[in-house]
């Protein structure tokens, strides 16, 4: 089956899919986006990352696209043409074309791009058996919480932790409190069984996951504290996951070579990961089961 990418408009060839050279997006990562996963047909948490996405677009004064009751038709549309049925889809808007200039354009024409792939997941092993984290300076601007495509320093963070044989990089602000994952939050459960993850701010990306998985654990009555950890409590954990769209909970069970607990997944993350896939209504994409 062809692959095809949405740009502005137009469904175009995967292959042949471009924007023009003046693309602010391309001369200033002046542009947002947003990843969601497709599960069974199903647009897992739809809703939150439309809402992410209008903010981030509202906090840079980049106007709409095309309206968001449209976006969610094109969403499908894509997924239909690329005959993705388990998946993710990317969505990019950037402020559009424009000749150079740091100022904005008086009359911004912003661009969409979207694209949408079939996905392997995550392997089962990772599930089964938990991945490793490697802590790292976070070396990122003020503004984390807008999901903006300047994705640089994420990108040598979590090429340092691929290069460390870690799954994913924790970064950690100068007070030795951990941010976030390059592409994931960072969740800990303590000695005595409190989920602890840190709070929204400038600081971090407020994950769609994070936000779901938090209304969840409330519903099952976890003891939940949403505050800063060190890297030398999150050593002292029970436990540790992260989160994301393209991921949901994934098991954490070493942070730079040190076992989390037992070195094993642990109960919490389990429990999240299964509440969170029953909640958006469909089996878990990696270790099956029922609905
Ligand atoms: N933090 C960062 C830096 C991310 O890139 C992501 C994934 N996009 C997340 C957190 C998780 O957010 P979400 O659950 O919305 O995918």
């Amino acid at each position: 089956m062809p692959r095809y990418a949405y740009v502005n408009g137009r469904y175009l060839p995967h292959a042949d899919a471009a924007v023009h050279i003046e693309d602010r997006g391309f001369q200033f990562a002046d542009g947002v986006y947003e990843v969601i996963a497709i599960v069974d047909g199903t647009f897992t948490d739809e809703e939150g990352h439309i809402t992410r996405l209008g903010r981030s677009l509202a906090e840079l004064r980049i106007p709409w696209p095309v309206k968001p009751g449209t976006l969610r038709i094109l969403m499908r549309e894509l997924a239909a043409k690329n005959g993705v049925r388990n998946g993710l889809l990317y969505v990019q808007v950037t402020r559009g074309v424009a000749p150079r200039d740091f100022r904005f354009p008086a009359d911004p024409a912003p661009t969409l791009v979207m694209t949408c792939r079939r996905t392997k997941w995550q392997p089962r092993a990772a599930l089964e058996k938990g991945v490793a984290v490697v802590t790292l300076p976070d070396i990122r601007w003020l503004r984390r919480d807008i999901k903006s495509v300047a994705l640089l320093a994420q990108v040598l963070g979590k090429q340092a932790a691929s290069e460390r044989g870690a799954f994913e990089g924790w970064m950690v602000d100068p007070d030795g409190t951990v941010t976030e994952g390059t592409s994931s939050n960072a969740w800990i459960v303590t000695g005595d069984g409190v989920l602890v993850t840190r709070p929204a701010s400038n600081l971090i990306l407020n994950g769609i996951t994070r936000q779901t998985l938090l209304r969840l654990a409330a519903a099952m009555q976890m003891r939940v504290e949403e505050r800063t950890f060190t890297v030398e409590e999150a050593y002292r954990a029970r436990e540790a996951f992260v989160s994301s769209a393209s991921a949901f909970v994934i098991p954490v069970v070493r942070i730079d070579g040190r076992p989390v607990g037992e070195g094993v997944p642990g109960p919490l993350g389990r429990r999240l990961r299964e509440a969170y896939l029953a909640d958006a209504g469909v089996a878990d994409p990696v270790l099956g089961g029922g609905r």
